[in-house]
C-alpha cells in the first residue's frame, strides 16, 4: 500500500558522499559538514586520495573510499610561488583522480557497496542522495553528474573570497590583475569589490602562473555554477552583504546557497587533524591567568624563510607577554625542520613563559580563557575560530585568500590589527603584541567579544545558520 511505501521510504537511510580537497584548512570543514548531516540522519562515504588521508579511526561509523591516483605532495616550500605551486596540485589532483573515481563511484553505484558487509539487509536500503566535493574538485563533480548523482559543491573560504572568484575575469579586464609590485598601487581600492585593496587579491608571481591561477578560480565558479548549491562556512551576521550579493548573481541562477556556519561549532568534535596535535599545551594553558597567552599560528601551509623565523623569535620574546607558539616541521621553505630557536626565546620556554610545539588543537586552544590573541595567517577556518572565540587578531596574511580575509579583519569587523608590509622584523613584532594584548587593544577585544555573540547566536534557536541547516538538510533530501 502507499502508506507502507512512505513507511518503508522514510526509514531508508540517504547517503551524502564527500570528497574534499587534501588539505588540512579544506578537510576540516569537510569533516564538520560530514559530522553535521550524520547528526542528521544520513549515512556518510568519504572518498580521499592516498596523500593527506584522513584517519578513518576517528570516525567508525563513515565508509572511506581511497581513490588511489598518483596525487603527490604538493611542494610549497620548495617552491618560489606557493600560488603556483598551489594551483598547479589542485588541477593535478582532478586529473589524477578522474578514472579511478569514475571506476569506483560507477562500482559503487551498481552494487550498493557502501559499507564493508555489504550483505547487511539494512544498509542496502541507503541510496545516494548527492556528492558534496570541494569546489576545486570540477572534475569528479562532472564525473558524479554523468553517473547520474546530484552535486553540491563546498567552498572553505569566505562568502566574500567568493564573490571574488566570480568577480575574477571583470577584475582583470579593469587591470586591477595581475597586480604590479608598486606599493602606491597595491593600497588602491578595488572599486568594484569594496573594502579590498589591490593588494589584498591573491596574486601570482609570472605571467604564466597568473593564466593558471585564472583557470582555477574559474573551474570553482563553474563547479559551483553546475552544482545544486553552495555550501559556506560563514554565516549572515558575519557577511550578509557578500551573501546577498552571491545570491543575486546572474551566473548562479538556480544555485542554492546555504550559509551554514561556524561549521565547526555545530559538528561532533572528532579529529580531522592530519599532524597529531600536542595536547600538553592545554595544560600548561590551565596554569596560566585570564587573557595573558598570546597564541602563534600560521597554518598548514604557510611558510616563512629562516630569518623571518628567527625574527618571530625575537620578536616574541621581547614583547615579554606569554605564548604558545606553533612551530610546524616544514614551515621554513625548503628545510624539513624549523631552525635552532635564538637563545633568548629557548630561555623563555626553560623560564616557563611560553612553550612551542610542532601542532595545536587550535578550537581547544581558542576557546582556552588563558588565550589573550592569535597572531594567525588568517586562513579562513582559522579567522572563522578565532571569531567564534571571542580572541582578537593579529594579522599577518601570507598568500591566496589570507590577505583578502584580513582586510575584513582590520577593516570591517575590526577584532583585529594587521602586522604586515614586506620582512618581519622583530620590534615591530614586539609593538604590534602590546597593541593587541595591552591597553590599547581594548577596541578589538570588544569588537571580538561582540562577534563571539553573534556566532552564537546563529547556531543557536532560530539563528540564521540553524535555519539554513534544516535547509540545506530538506535540500539534499528532495535530490
Ligand atoms: N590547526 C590546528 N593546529 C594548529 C594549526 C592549525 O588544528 O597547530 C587547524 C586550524 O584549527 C584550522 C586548520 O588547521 O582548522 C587550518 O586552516 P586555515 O584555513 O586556518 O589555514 P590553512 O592551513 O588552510 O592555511
Amino acid at each position: 500500500s502507499t502508506g507502507a511505501t512512505a513507511i518503508a521510504d522514510d526509514r531508508r537511510r540517504r547517503r551524502v558522499l564527500f570528497f574534499p580537497l587534501p588539505y588540512q584548512g579544506h578537510i576540516n570543514p569537510m569533516f564538520q559538514l560530514a559530522g553535521v548531516l550524520h547528526s542528521r540522519g544520513f549515512a556518510i562515504t568519504v572518498f580521499h586520495t592516498h596523500f593527506n588521508a584522513p584517519d578513518a579511526s576517528f570516525h567508525p561509523d563513515y565508509h572511506f573510499v581511497l581513490v588511489s591516483g598518483d596525487v603527490m605532495s604538493p611542494t610549497p616550500a620548495d617552491s618560489p610561488d606557493t600560488v603556483q605551486a598551489t594551483v598547479e596540485h589542485i588541477l593535478a589532483v582532478n586529473r589524477s583522480c578522474e578514472a579511478p573515481f569514475r571506476h569506483l563511484l560507477a562500482v559503487l553505484l551498481a552494487r550498493r557497496l557502501w559499507l564493508p558487509v555489504p550483505e547487511q539487509e539494512e544498509e542496502e536500503e541507503d541510496d545516494v542522495a548527492c556528492l558534496v566535493a570541494d569546489a576545486h574538485l570540477l572534475t569528479l563533480l562532472d564525473v558524479a553528474r554523468e553517473l547520474g548523482v546530484p552535486t553540491m559543491a563546498l567552498r572553505t573560504g569566505s562568502a566574500a573570497c567568493f564573490r571574488f572568484f566570480t568577480a575574477f575575469p571583470l577584475l582583470c579586464d579593469k587591470g586591477y590583475l595581475p597586480a604590479h609590485e608598486s606599493s602606491s598601487e597595491l593600497d588602491a581600492a578595488v572599486v568594484e569589490l569594496p573594502p579590498y585593496r589591490v593588494g589584498d587579491l591573491p596574486s601570482a608571481r609570472s605571467a604564466a602562473a597568473h593564466v593558471q591561477m585564472g583557470e582555477v578560480i574559474s573551474r570553482a565558479v563553474t563547479a559551483v555554477a553546475t552544482s545544486t548549491g553552495l555550501i559556506l562556512n560563514t554565516f549572515d551576521a558575519l557577511e550578509a552583504s557578500e551573501l546577498a550579493s552571491l545570491r543575486r548573481d546572474r551566473d548562479l541562477a538556480g544555485v542554492q546557497v546555504f550559509d551554514v556556519g561556524p561549521l565547526h561549532k555545530l559538528s561532533p568534535a572528532t579529529s580531522s587533524s592530519l599532524l597529531h596535535p600536542d595536547r600538553s599545551c592545554l595544560d600548561w594553558l590551565d596554569a596560566q591567568p585570564q587573557r595573558s597567552v598570546l597564541y602563534v599560528s600560521f597554518g598548514s601551509l604557510a611558510s616563512m624563510s629562516s630569518s623571518d623565523v628567527e625574527e618571530t623569535a625575537w620578536g616574541i620574546a621581547g614583547s615579554s607577554v606569554r605564548f604558545l607558539w606553533v612551530l610546524r616541521p616544514g614551515i621554513v621553505s625548503g628545510a624539513g625542520a624549523p631552525p635552532p630557536l635564538p637563545d633568548v626565546l629557548d630561555a623563555a620556554v626553560a623560564g616557563g613563559r611560553g612553550v612551542v610545539v610542532r601542532w595545536a588543537p587550535q578550537e581547544e586552544v581558542l576557546a582556552h580563557a588563558a588565550v589573550g590573541a592569535f597572531w594567525t595567517h588568517c586562513g579562513w577556518n582559522s579567522t572563522v575560530e578565532a571569531v567564534c572565540a571571542g580572541v582578537p587578531m593579529l594579522c599577518t596574511p601570507c598568500f591566496g585568500d589570507q590577505m583578502g580575509n584580513a582586510r575584513y579583519v582590520v577593516d570591517v569587523w575590526r577584532n583585529g590589527l594587521m602586522l604586515a608590509g614586506g620582512e618581519v622584523e622583530r620590534g615591530k613584532v614586539a609593538d604590534a603584541i602590546a597593541a593587541v594584548m595591552g591597553e590599547g587593544g581594548e577596541e578589538v577585544r570588544r569588537r571580538a567579544m561582540e562577534l563571539k555573540s553573534s556566532a552564537a547566536e546563529s547556531i543557536g534557536e532560530a539563528g540564521s545558520s540553524s535555519i539554513m541547516v534544516d535547509k540545506l538538510v530538506s535540500h539534499i533530501q528532495s535530490l
